[in-house]
């Protein structure tokens, strides 16, 4: 076995349905009364549901909470959360609304609880992205890593299919990533594995019966041990494709993880045979391929395969290959040009993803 150093993340999780019957004692167990409840503006009805289970007994609700935590919002946020006198902060909803909650807590110091809506995994990264005057930043702290995290199954509920297979796929990069992070360890592979197997096993079902309280809390707990890959090891050219693409081309977050993602395992798979064989295990309909099981599990799906869909021009593969080059990073396979450009020109077109 290869020598390796290992890391945890010191979060508390609490997993189930109805878990957030426990926000009172969770509250409690950090010694904090006045919470200031975040929430996006189309989640308010899940915040007022934990304004109910806390008996009134909130410092604010604040629902402005916008994608790429903008820091004009984050201001506005701080200072309600000043004038309300907070002495905590939950965040319930996607990655839009924990990454409010985080930049919160680590101007303030508060602590914070998250209870995700979706599959994105930010809850478990110590990982903060911002956005001002148009250029997103991002850094990361250990003091960023929100300190209790609940997962309830029932709020899943109404996260539509669409979001719910591509959150799922995006979760499912985090972990494929991690399998040939450079700095990757057994108990993450572990985690890895089983965190794609779970959403990968449950997506499909989801998709057919979306009320299925099964399918969801498997995808649920999948996602969990998937955010935790990617809070604990480091990505590589998938994440840095999506990152580009995202911030350059304004283009969806988890539908962009969604179309890059077979592509940029077929980039790597030369370089990566033994987590090919591990991911083709955990991928039905792989036949002992995993891009091909990729492949199977988005058919299954439905979604958008193409980034043209979204807006994306074929001007802009040209730059998007230009910028996924420019700046060096890790990766299992060395960044060449020739070979990204076209796996970004066969996202942009929405083909199969195959050997490249
Ligand atoms: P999101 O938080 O923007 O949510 C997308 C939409 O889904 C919103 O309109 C939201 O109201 C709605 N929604 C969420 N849960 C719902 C539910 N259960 N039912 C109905 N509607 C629901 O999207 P996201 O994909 O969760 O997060 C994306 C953002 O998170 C990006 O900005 C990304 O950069 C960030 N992110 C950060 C990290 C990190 O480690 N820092 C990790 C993953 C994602």
């Amino acid at each position: 076995m290869d020598a390796f150093e290992y890391n945890a993340n010191p979060a508390r999780v609490v997993f189930g349905s109805g878990s957030i019957q426990k926000l009172p004692a969770e509250l409690a167990r950090l010694s904090v009364s006045a919470p200031l409840l975040l929430s996006g503006p189309h989640q308010t009805d899940q915040a007022d549901a934990l304004t109910k289970i806390l008996n009134g007994k909130i410092a604010g609700l604040f629902s402005e909470a916008t994608m790429h935590t903008p820091t004009n919002i984050t201001e506005k946020a701080l200072e309600y959360t000043k004038t309300q006198k907070a002495d905590s902060i939950v965040s319930i909803g996607g990655g839009s609304t924990i990454g409010l909650g985080k930049a919160i807590s680590i101007r303030t110091g508060l602590p914070h609880i998250c209870i995700p809506t979706t599959y994105a995994g930010s809850e478990m990264t110590p990982i903060l992205g911002e956005t001002a005057e148009g250029c997103k930043t991002t850094r990361s702290d250990p003091k960023i890593l929100p300190g209790t995290v609940i997962y309830d199954v029932d709020l899943t509920m109404t996260l539509p299919v669409g979001l719910s297979s591509t959150s799922g796929i995006n979760a499912i990069a985090h972990a494929v990533e991690a399998l040939y992070a450079r700095n990757t360890n057994p108990v993450v592979s572990l985690l890895a594995l089983e965190g794609i197997r779970a959403l990968a096993s449950s997506l499909p079902i989801l998709v057919k019966d979306p009320s299925s309280t099964s399918a969801r809390s498997s995808a649920l707990y999948g996602a969990w041990l998937c955010a935790t890959c990617l809070g604990t090891v480091g990505m590589a050219l998938h994440h840095k494709l999506c990152h580009t693409l995202g911030g350059s081309f304004n283009l969806p977050h988890a539908e962009t993880h969604t179309i890059v993602l077979p592509h940029a395992l077929a980039y790597n798979a030369p370089a990566i045979p033994e987590v090919m064989a591990k991911l083709a295990a955990v991928l039905p309909g792989s036949e002992g391929d995993a891009v091909q099981g990729l492949n199977v599990l988005l058919k299954s799906l439905g979604v958008k395969r193409a980034l043209k869909d979204y807006g994306m021009t074929e001007e802009d593969v040209e730059k998007a290959a230009e910028i996924a080059v420019s700046n060096p990073y890790y990766n299992p396979r060395p960044v060449e040009r020739e070979p990204v450009r076209e796996l970004i020109r066969r996202a942009w077109a929405g083909e199969d993803a195959r050997p490249l």
